[in-house]
């Protein structure tokens, strides 16, 4: 059966809740897709407890994905406002990380940790301001986005294919039924957008695939207070081990309980390690080298891992100009834009600025 809305925004994640949020606040009638049934993508919060007594995880606020933002990034905490939760907005605790050598932690200059991580984009002055993040986890700004898309939000529905119709496009989505829109916004990963928009007949396209999503697992492991020798200090560390070598898996680990606040009960510690690829069980690799860098006695209370085998996108050199010349031809055709992390940057506030940007000039040729 074919329905019609005058756009439809495909992938909810932050890209698109964001283009979403922007047209529908400009009253354009919006269909807002995902393969999913679960809107954010990568943004994941697990807030354990709830009814049925108190349990071990109670209390904690874990993040599978984004953890936080850099404060100088104005977007991400504009949408929040225009949402309606710029007083959920919290500052990180504690700054400074370390460098694990492998014998001992040592203190490392601000901005070392990100070049160190390979994070692309990420200047020193941006870094200097500090990180922010949510009182309840990143998810606090899917869930206020959602609360109000809610009607619009269609999970579920994966787009698998793209053409010209006669008044601007039509989907294919998966299970066989079609959306015709006027206009389309692919808030979707790189290899995704590439394969769609190269079938809609734009060749260029097809460069949009060399983005890199390198696999990641983050492992969150809880603790009571008195199982740490001692507090650590700052919010973190990065491993100069390589992956594999010595049986190294670690390769950065944050103190989220003393990053942000919130995060674990009192008397509790809450650690989330980035875990390269391993034989077995990560979070029994995590806890064992934990254990020897930070001195933690016994086994943890509980641990969740999050295996990502997409995760982060990274760039190769030529990306600016292909994405560029992309959205030149595109110019040319009924009103589609791409926005996300596979173009304008991984951070979830360049997200933001992507998927707003997107609407904005979807809604000013659609004004035409
Ligand atoms: C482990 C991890 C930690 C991170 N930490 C941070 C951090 O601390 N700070 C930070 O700024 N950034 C961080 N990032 C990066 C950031 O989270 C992401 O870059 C950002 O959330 C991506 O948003 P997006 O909307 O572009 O894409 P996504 O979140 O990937 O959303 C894309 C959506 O498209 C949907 N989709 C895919 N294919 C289709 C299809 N064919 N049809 C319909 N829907 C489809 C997907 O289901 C998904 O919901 C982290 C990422 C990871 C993985």
């Amino acid at each position: 059966m074919a329905v019609s809305a005058t756009v439809v925004v495909a992938g909810a994640g932050l890209a698109g809740l964001a283009a979403a949020w922007e047209l529908s606040r400009a009253g354009a009638n919006v269909a807002l897709l995902d393969a999913e049934r679960r809107p954010g993508g990568m943004v994941v919060t697990e807030r354990p407890g709830g009814p049925g007594g108190p349990g071990a995880k109670d209390g904690f606020v874990v993040e599978g994905g984004p953890d936080g933002f850099l404060a100088a990034e104005p977007d991400i905490q504009e949408l929040a406002r225009d949402a309606g939760i710029g007083g959920r907005l919290v500052d990180q605790r504690a700054s400074g990380s370390s460098l694990w050598t492998g014998r001992r932690l040592e203190p490392l200059a601000e901005g070392q940790a990100a070049a160190l991580l390979g994070i692309q984009g990420v200047t020193q002055s941006t870094i200097d301001c500090g990180f922010r993040s949510f009182a309840t986890g990143m998810a606090d700004l899917v869930e206020a986005l959602v609360g109000r898309l809610a009607p619009v939000f269609r999970p579920a529905q994966g787009v698998t294919g793209l053409a010209p119709a006669t008044r601007g496009w039509r989907l294919s989505l998966n299970g066989g039924s079609t959306v015709e829109a006027e206009a389309v916004i692919l808030a979707l990963p790189a290899w995704a957008a590439a394969r769609l928009v190269t079938g809609a007949g734009v060749p260029a396209a097809r460069h949009l695939d060399d983005v890199i999503y390198d696999p990641s697992t983050t492992v969150s492991l809880a603790y009571r207070g008195d199982q740490l020798a001692a507090a650590p200090a700052g919010t973190g560390f990065v491993s100069a081990a390589e992956w594999g070598e010595s049986g190294a898996a670690v390769r950065a680990c944050s103190y989220s309980w003393l990053k942000y606040p919130g995060r674990a009960p009192p008397g509790h510690a809450l650690i989330r390690a980035f875990v390269g690829p391993v034989d077995g069980d990560p979070a029994g690799a995590a806890h064992a080298e934990l254990a020897g860098i930070l001195g933690i006695r016994g086994s943890p209370l509980w641990s969740r891992a999050f295996t990502w085998p997409r995760g982060l996108p990274r760039y190769k050199p030529g990306h600016a100009g292909h994405v560029a010349a992309v959205r030149e031809r595109l110019t040319r055709l009924a009103p589609l834009a791409i926005a996300g992390a596979g173009f304008d940057g991984a951070g979830v506030s360049a997200c933001v600025k992507s998927g707003r940007e997107a609407a904005r000039q979807i809604l000013m040729r659609l004004d035409a």
